[in-house]
Order: structure tokens, then C-alpha cells, then sequence
């Protein structure tokens, strides 16, 4: 007998081959069973989507054979499926792209026969008692978060100040979800592994009684065996506790019960290639999946027939009557269903808004931990109004007066600045040449430390030249500052200034630096971060790298020197970015400083009345949240509006911009699905035009309907693969489509 099986295999979605493949098989083979498939003259990882009704004669006769199974391995689940295909089609990608991107790649090149062998490893048996000996007291605000994390089934936002203990709230509610249930599985995500080193090694100390092969990571720091091995326990259901990047998103969790996405607001959850997913939002469409396929029969599970609807917007349950009553009527309290707990100090607005919705639970906790007694307590936050300091100051006066004071006392100082290198530009006075990439539209940056120009979007390096390339002049200089410039400068400002006893600092005060560039070797950032804690640093000067996750103990002065940009940039969600550095910025200083007194964060800025600032010196997430959205709605931008950016790249620009006016145009002319609520905009280059000798451009196409959008885009698709292959574009290289862009 032979069986017909649908299997999806990796195809990009550009590929001609979208779809699944039809392949027969003389056994019977479930859905989600990883199967080995021939693929032109390769064999390839496939999974089974499906297995297709004997039609007979309508099926491709030259259909082939299916190669092998992994038996050694289960099925992947219907869930997993589910999450899979939603994500295709709300990204726009092939399913095949997405089911085989997030699959280990050595699960691709192992053969069935090695794979049995790994999976034959005897599984460790787990003692499930928790020691609870050590448990710290909970604050009362961790408290009520997690009684009314308990007393609900929406997705949770925990909206808590930096310091306020939400790592806590996390590991008690991993714990009780665990402890419930012996099959449990729980997924921690993290933006950045590397910069959250602490969290983790709290989680693993916290779950250390399951021993080490239950609490796993996922992400791409692994090598490619090690990621094997986790990926491996989680789809057996031997990992109780994966702790992942964006990535984990996807892992094959068959227990799952609650995911926690730590720092939201993070881009980094933002995938930037390929399908441009949202792992956040993913996070909460996955719980809500994994709920209704857990539950008894109150949730139609969503399906993704095609055409039968178009999928249902991350973060907004499906089941929900349209425009009826909230949502946590449909879900179901208990051990069947799966929670997702996202947390940060400062939300995206996407996220905060639900909770003003009320699609979400709101959790808050305001105080930092200890803030009873000052030592706890937020920062002062300073604007230097820098209208009237001296003219092209780097650093105020005032300012480099309170560094020193913390210097003589003892205490450690971070200055910020988002912008690496020793210059952003090198320049000659006489002729007015400066250091342009010749690939790029960008200026390529001054590094004193190696003496390069680097460009820093396509990576191009040069020595820098000894006299003007244009004009011979020899005395070319640097214009701005970039952190390697600043830590420079400071030294010089500094130069003088006396320890608690009164001993010079022979003329050199202790500066250290950290950003992509001091940071680039294995283990650097952590040997740096240790010499920040032993306090053998006075100044730490960095990018925005530094302002996240880390916890400075003896820092009493966090300053920005030059945040401006940010407040008028033609990205909307700049300010919401700068914001968030600043108060994860102030939420380094002195967590449990020895003094008496509140620590400080100081602002440079030209614009000291903006209400961006106002909100901050009262450390007002919600006030500045609250202005933040007003503007928003009024301009129909997210969440009030949703959008999605075609991007094309081609030699040229015209022919770049070209084609997708031309692909927009035939939209219009044949008035698709969902067109009469989307608007296409121009196409335009984009904000750094040429990288790398490539001309980039995009089009803006929005909605007030995400439905609509999701119509719109999933009937222009084919059209856009149409113009490519009917028009004249020449020199077009590729185009993607990404939905919900974080920059537009
Ligand atoms: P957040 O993630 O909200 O910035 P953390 O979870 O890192 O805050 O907690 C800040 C500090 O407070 C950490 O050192 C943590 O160990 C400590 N902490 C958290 N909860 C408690 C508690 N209930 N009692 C005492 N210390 C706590
Ligand atoms: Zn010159
Ligand atoms: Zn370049």
C-alpha cells in the first residue's frame, strides 16, 4: 500500500517550490514525523505536514519516495505545526522556510542511525522536591503580582521598576508551574544571552534540585551539538526549563505550560532576516495555541486552512467574539493551560497598550527592592540644560564636577554614549573631504585605537590615510565624539583630581570602555564587567550595551551625554527606545550603594523642556506612555495603525524603487483583497541608501485593519514574484516583505 504524505521541506519563500511537496511512502507516517526526503539529486530534512487523502490519479504520478523516518523520534506536535504555519503566513514566508529554520542544523546532517544512538542515552531520573529551604521573602509587591498572576489567564505584563525583583516573580512562578505537574515544561526568554549571564545562573542555582540535564539553553552562542543536546531534551520532555534567545521560540516544548519573556521591550526579540518574526508576540500567540489545544472542548483551536480566515493577530485571542467581552472568559484555569508572563521596566508600547485594553493583565511593581531605606531608593535624575554651558562642550561643567566628587569618594561613574569609535568622521579642513564610504551612504568611522577607518554598515577598512586624500593637507582631524574619543577626553579633564586620602591619581584616573569594540574577544565582557565589580575602575564609558541587565553595585552616577538625536528622528519609535535606555540606564546606579544618599542620572541635553525628559525625572513610564500613545493614535501609528515595509534591494536605485512602485501600481489596477484599507506609499530610499555597493529601497504600506493587511500582503505576495519575473528590473537583487517593522 503506498501512502501519500504532504512534506515540507526548507524553501525559501521565494523559491518556486513554496509549498509542500507531495512524496508517497509504503508505511504510514504521522503528521510532524522528521523524514528524510530526496530533493533534486540532495537529500533533505523534511517534516510531514500532512497525510493526503488517496485521490488516485490526481496525485503527481513522479511523486517520490520518502527516504527514511527519524523513528528514534517523535512527532512533532499539532501545536508546534500551528505555530509554524501561523508564523508563515503572518510573515509571509513558506512554511517549509520556517518548520526547517527552526529545527538544529544538525538535525539536518545527522543520519537516522546516529540519532537513534543519541536518543538510546539513559534518561536521568528526577527526584521533583524542590529544596525551599533558602527561599527569600517575598516583597509585598511580589506578592499580590504573583496572587493576581495566579487569579487570572490573560497574558501578563509585570511593568516593574528596574530593581524591583521581577527575576523573582519569574523563578516562583517557573516553580509553581513545575511543581504542579511532573511533565511541566517552562521557557524563560532572554533578549541577549551574553548580557544576562546573572539571570541565568539564578535560574539554574533556583532549579538546580532537577538536575543538569532538565534546565537547558537555547541559542546561538551553543555550538551546534550542544543546541542538538537541549533541543533534544526539550522535545522529549526530559528539559523542564528551557532558557532561550528569539530562537526558542520554536523549540519543540510537547508540555509546555508557561513561557516568561524577560525585557519585552527588547528588539532583539525582533527577527531581522529571513521570516521578520516577533518572538514576543509569537510568545503570547503560542500560550494561547498551546491552551486551547490543552483544554477540553471551550476553544476552537485556530486553524489555518487556506483561505478559511486569515490568522488571527498575535496577542489577540481568536476565540474572543469579535468586539465582545475580554478574553480570560475563554481560557482554562488549571494544569491543562499554558500562561505567558512578559516582563519589563519599561514596556513596548504595543504591549502596555493591551493592558490599557485590558487583553492583558497588568502586574506592577513600583519599588525598588530595599527602597524603605534610601539606600533602594530611584535616582535623582539632572538635566544639564546645555544652552547655556560653554560651547562645544562634551562634557558640562557641572557634571565633570559630581564625576570628580564621586571619584574622590570612591565611588564609580558611567557615562554612555551610543556611538562606538574614536570619531564619527574624520575630516579635512582645506578641501572638505571626509572619510565616505565608497560602498556605502555612510561615513565610515574613526578608530584611534588600531588606526582605521571603519565602516560600521558594511564593515570596509582602511588605515587611515597620512594626508587628505583630496588635497594633500596634512592635518586632517577627527569631528564628534565616539566612546573611544570620550574615554580619551575624560582622562584629560580628569587629570588632577585626589583620592579619599589625598594621594594623586598619578595623573590618571581609572577609565575603562565597553562596546562592540572592547567587547569583540570570547570572555571579554565578563573579565571587563568583573574589574567594574572589584572596583578597579573609576569611569566606565560605553555604549548602550552597558545600560542593559547588569547590576553596578557601587556606581552612584549614571549620565548621558548626548541623547538628542533620538527626539527628532524620523523613526517614531525612537523616543520610546531612548526612553527605555534612559531609566534601564538610571537603573544601574547603586542598587545597594553603602551611602546614605539616592545615586544620580544626568542628561545633556539641548531641549531640557521636552516632555520626553519630564516624565523621566519623576521615572514616569506611564506618563510618558500615556503622551507617547496620544500622539501615536492621532497619527495612526502602532498599535493604532499596523504596517508592514517592502524592502528591495538592486544596483540601482531606480531600479530598486522601480519595481516596487510597479508591483504597487498592479494592486491598485486589480484592486486586491484587503486594498481598499491598505495605503501604499511611494517607494523611497532607504535611511542609509547604499551598503555595501547595493541600492536599498522601501515602501510603507498601512492599515487601520490588521486583518486587512494580512489580506492585502498574502494576495500581493505572488503578484510581487509576478512583477519581478514579467517586468524589466534588472540588476533587482532580492525583496522581503516585513510585517510589523520595528524601524520604518
Ligand atoms: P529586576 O529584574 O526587577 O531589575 P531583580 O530581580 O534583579 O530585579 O532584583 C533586584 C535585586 O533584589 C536582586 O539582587 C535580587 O536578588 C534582590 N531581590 C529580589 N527579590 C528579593 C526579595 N524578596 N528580598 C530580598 N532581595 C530580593
Ligand atoms: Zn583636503
Ligand atoms: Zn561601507
Amino acid at each position: 500500500m503506498t501512502y501519500w504524505l504532504s512534506i515540507v521541506v526548507a524553501t525559501p519563500a521565494h523559491s518556486s517550490v513554496a509549498g509542500a511537496l507531495t512524496y508517497a511512502s509504503e508505511w504510514p507516517l504521522a503528521p510532524g514525523t522528521l523524514v528524510r526526503v530526496p530533493l533534486g539529486r540532495r537529500e533533505v530534512l523534511g517534516v510531514v505536514w500532512e497525510v493526503l487523502p488517496d485521490s488516485g490519479d490526481l496525485l503527481p504520478a513522479q511523486a517520490r519516495a520518502v527516504l527514511g523516518a527519524l523513528d528514534g523520534l517523535a512527532p512533532l506536535s499539532a501545536t508546534w505545526r500551528r505555530l509554524v504555519a501561523f508564523t508563515a503566513s503572518y510573515y509571509q514566508r513558506s512554511i517549509g522556510e520556517v518548520a526547517l529554520a527552526a529545527l538544529p542544523p544538525q538535525l539536518r546532517a545527522l543520519s537516522t542511525v546516529q540519532l537513534a544512538r543519541r536518543l538510546k542515552r539513559p534518561v536521568a531520573a528526577a527526584p521533583d522536591t524542590p529544596d525551599t529551604t533558602d527561599l527569600i521573602a517575598l516583597s509585598p509587591e511580589q506578592e499580590r503580582a504573583i496572587a493576581e498572576f495566579d487569579a487570572d489567564t490573560r497574558p501578563a505584563l509585570l511593568f516593574g521598576a528596574t530593581g524591583s525583583g521581577k527575576t523573582e516573580v519569574y523563578l516562583r512562578a517557573a516553580a509553581s508551574v513545575l511543581a504542579q505537574d511532573a511533565s511541566a515544561q517552562v521557557l524563560v526568554m532572554v533578549p541577549e544571552i551574553n548580557l544576562t549571564p546573572q539571570l541565568q545562573a539564578r535560574f539554574e542555582e533556583r532549579f538546580a534540585h532537577l538536575g543538569k540535564a532538565q534546565v537547558v539553553a537555547l541559542h546561538s552562542g551553543l555550538t551546534p551539538a550542544q543546541r542538538l543536546k537541549s533541543w533534544l531534551a526539550a522535545h522529549a520532555g526530559q528539559a523542564r526549563l528551557v532558557l532561550g534567545t528569539r530562537m526558542a521560540i520554536f523549540a519543540s516544548l510537547p508540555n509546555l505550560r508557561l513561557i516568561v519573556v524577560d525585557e519585552e521591550h527588547d528588539p532583539s526579540y525582533k527577527q531581522q532576516e529571513g521570516a521578520r518574526y516577533s518572538a514576543r508576540d509569537l510568545a503570547v500567540y503560542r500560550a494561547m495555541l498551546e491552551s486551547s489545544t490543552n483544554s477540553s472542548s471551550s476553544i476552537a483551536a485556530p486553524s489555518f486552512s487556506a483561505g478559511a480566515a486569515e490568522p488571527a493577530p498575535p496577542g489577540r485571542r481568536r476565540s474572543a467574539p469579535p468586539g465582545g467581552s475580554e478574553p480570560h472568559e475563554v481560557g482554562s484555569v488549571g494544569a491543562m493551560s499554558c500562561r505567558v508572563l512578559l516582563g519589563s521596566a519599561t514596556p513596548s508600547l504595543e504591549s502596555w497598550q493591551a493592558t490599557v485594553a485590558g487583553r492583558y493583565q497588568r502586574l506592577t511593581m513600583s519599588e525598588r527592592i530595599g527602597a524603605a531605606d534610601l539606600h533602594g531608593s530611584l535616582p535623582t535624575v539632572r538635566l544639564v540644560d546645555m544652552n547655556h554651558q560653554p560651547k562645544h562642550c562634551t562634557i558640562a561643567p557641572p557634571l565633570l564636577d559630581a564625576i570628580a566628587q564621586r571619584i574622590a569618594r570612591g565611588e564609580q561613574s558611567l557615562i554612555f554614549l551610543n556611538r562606538r569609535g574614536y570619531a564619527p568622521v574624520l575630516a579635512c579642513h582645506d578641501c572638505g573631504w571626509k572619510s565616505e564610504c565608497p560602498h556605502c551612504s555612510a561615513f565610515r568611522v574613526f578608530h584611534k585605537m588600531d588606526r582605521t577607518l571603519r565602516c560600521h554598515h558594511c564593515g570596509f577598512t582602511e588605515r587611515v590615510p597620512r594626508a587628505c586624500p583630496g588635497c594633500g593637507n596634512i592635518d586632517i582631524a577627527p569631528l564628534g565624539k565616539g566612546t573611544e574619543r570620550l574615554e580619551e577626553h575624560i582622562a584629560e579633564l580628569l587629570v588632577g583630581v585626589t583620592r579619599p586620602d589625598g594621594s594623586p591619581l598619578h595623573n590618571s584616573v581609572r577609565i575603562a570602555r565597553i562596546d562592540a569594540d572592547t567587547t569583540r574577544l570570547k570572555g571579554a565582557l565578563e573579565s571587563q564587567l568583573a574589574s567594574v565589580h572589584a572596583r578597579e575602575v573609576d569611569v566606565l564609558v560605553g555604549t548602550q550595551m552597558i545600560a542593559k541587565g547588569h547590576d553596578f553595585r557601587h556606581i552612584t552616577l549614571v549620565a548621558a551625554i548626548n541623547p538628542d538625536g533620538a527626539l527628532f528622528s524620523s523613526d517614531f519609535r525612537a523616543p520610546e527606545r531612548l526612553f527605555g535606555l534612559l531609566m534601564q540606564a538610571a537603573g544601574r546606579a547603586g542598587r545597594d550603594a553603602e551611602r546614605g544618599e539616592a545615586s544620580e542620572m544626568w542628561v545633556q541635553t539641548f531641549h531640557p523642556q521636552h516632555p520626553l525628559f519630564g516624565a523621566l525625572k519623576k521615572h514616569d513610564y506611564p506618563a510618558f506612555a500615556a503622551q507617547e500613545l496620544k500622539e501615536r493614535e492621532a497619527a495612526g501609528m502602532s498599535p493604532f495603525g499596523f504596517s508592514a515595509l517592502v524592502r528591495a534591494e538592486a544596483r540601482e536605485q531606480a531600479v530598486a524603487q522601480g519595481f516596487l512602485n510597479a508591483a504597487a501600481e498592479t494592486a491598485q489596477a486589480q484592486q486586491l483583497p484587503g486594498a481598499e484599507a491598505v495605503t501604499p506609499y511611494p517607494a523611497v530610499p532607504m535611511t542609509i541608501q547604499r551598503v555595501a555597493n547595493i541600492e536599498r529601497a522601501q515602501m510603507l504600506v498601512e492599515s487601520s485593519s490588521r486583518a486587512a493587511l494580512q489580506r492585502f500582503l498574502a494576495a500581493w505576495q505572488p503578484l510581487l514574484h509576478q512583477t519581478r519575473q514579467e517586468g524589466d528590473f534588472k540588476g533587482l537583487i532580492r525583496w522581503a516583505i516585513d510585517v510589523d517593522p520595528l524601524a520604518i
